[in-house]
């Protein structure tokens, strides 16, 4: 978590960007990226673009609901390829209009639409490599190493999963999630059903559905499509669905699950910060409480992925009670006295629409 935006989402994105504009590059094509974000995924998305010649990156997030240094890692990068647009709505009504301007393209007049959310194949990719470093630092692949992830859209788990899959011996991953736990009903107890949506101290997990999970579903099944479909299809009618034994219990040989509480994640990041006077952000203290509920061997090496820096997420440390004064690193030092650049719009799909195409081309028409 030590890119530009102090979250683990650099680590993909940073490269994204350069891939995407390298391509667009070659082809003489241009792109349009509309995204939505509730906090990490957008700043990290516009950090990894800013610099593509041939994308312009539109990013909605809800107005008043994100918080500062979030709101401000976004709204703080100049550049006439860069929008941000504030939606007078909530997360979800921003992921709807993206979804529905995904469904329908026709505003673009031509320009294609990107994605950057988490199941993009690309960003998938980045992070099967430091699963591979890891590994080689404790002894990979003479011997083996488990990791804990924590999780929300089961995309950066999915990538330890697919570097198991290309060889690296990975004895067990463990799901950390928050009391958004619908990995976890599943991993403990074959069922994936929907439930409602939960305010944590670990925002960047707030998930109702992990949209990377139906891949490993995929897998479980053989890789056959149509079993898919008709497993997300009885999910969406609202039943939820658990698996035949076998596969569940394939899936159990390697995955472990917990979900840890506000309280409990408080708990460790102080636990932690007595322990070795490491500061903790609440993503990664999840992570850590799952290791040591879940670990199966004290011969392997256990590897929690540090999601994010502490100081994105000061409401957590400073319930912790941790004394330390947290810093901004010095790239973000002067984060609050920067000008901001963000449009308010309404929460209407026409709107933001015509924004997108009267700005489409680097501040431009399309
Ligand atoms: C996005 C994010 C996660 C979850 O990653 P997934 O790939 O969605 O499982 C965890 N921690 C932080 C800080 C994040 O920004």
């Amino acid at each position: 978590f030590h890119g530009p935006t102090l979250a683990f989402k650099d680590f993909a994105l940073q490269l994204l960007g350069r891939l995407l504009d390298y391509v667009l590059e070659k082809r003489g094509e241009r792109v349009v990226i509309v995204g939505a974000t509730s906090g990490d995924t957008g700043s990290a998305a516009i950090e990894g673009c800013k610099h593509c010649e041939n994308v312009d990156i539109f990013i909605l997030h809800p107005h008043n609901r994100v918080s500062e240094v979030q709101r401000r890692q976004m709204t703080t990068i100049f550049g006439e390829n860069i929008h941000n647009i504030a939606i007078e709505g909530n997360f979800d009504d921003c992921q709807e209009m993206v979804k529905n301007s995904f469904a329908d393209q026709s505003f673009l007049k031509g320009t294609r639409l990107v994605a950057v959310n988490s199941i993009n194949w690309a960003r998938i990719m980045a992070q099967i490599v430091y699963y591979f470093h890891a590994a080689l630092q404790l002894g990979g692949p003479a011997r083996s190493v488990a990791f804990s992830v924590p999780t929300g859209n089961f995309g950066d788990i999915f990538a330890g999963y697919l570097a198991r899959n290309m060889g690296l011996p990975i004895n067990q991953l463990i799901v950390a999630t928050n009391r958004n736990d619908i990995l976890h009903r599943f991993m403990s107890g074959n069922q994936y059903v929907k439930e409602a949506l939960h305010a944590t101290l670990s925002p960047s997990m707030d998930i109702m559905v992990s949209s990377n999970f139906e891949r490993l579903l995929f897998d479980l099944h053989g890789r056959n499509g149509a079993a898919i479909v008709g497993l997300m299809d009885s999910f969406k009618q609202g039943g939820g669905f658990s698996v035949e034994q076998e596969r569940w219990t394939e899936a159990r040989k390697l995955f472990d699950s917990l979900a840890v509480d506000d309280a409990q994640t408080c708990e460790t990041i102080a636990e932690v910060y007595e322990q070795c006077g490491e500061v903790l952000d609440p993503h990664t203290a999840i992570g850590v409480k799952a290791a040591r509920e879940c670990r199966r061997s004290l011969d392997i090496p256990m590897v929690i992925l540090g999601t994010a820096h502490p100081v994105k997420f000061p409401d957590a440390v400073e319930k912790a009670g941790v004394g330390k004064a947290l810093e901004l690193p010095a790239h973000l030092s002067d984060l609050f006295e920067r000008n901001e650049r963000c449009t308010v719009l309404p929460n209407e799909l026409k709107a933001v629409q015509a924004f997108v195409s009267q700005h489409g081309n680097r501040g431009k028409p399309l």
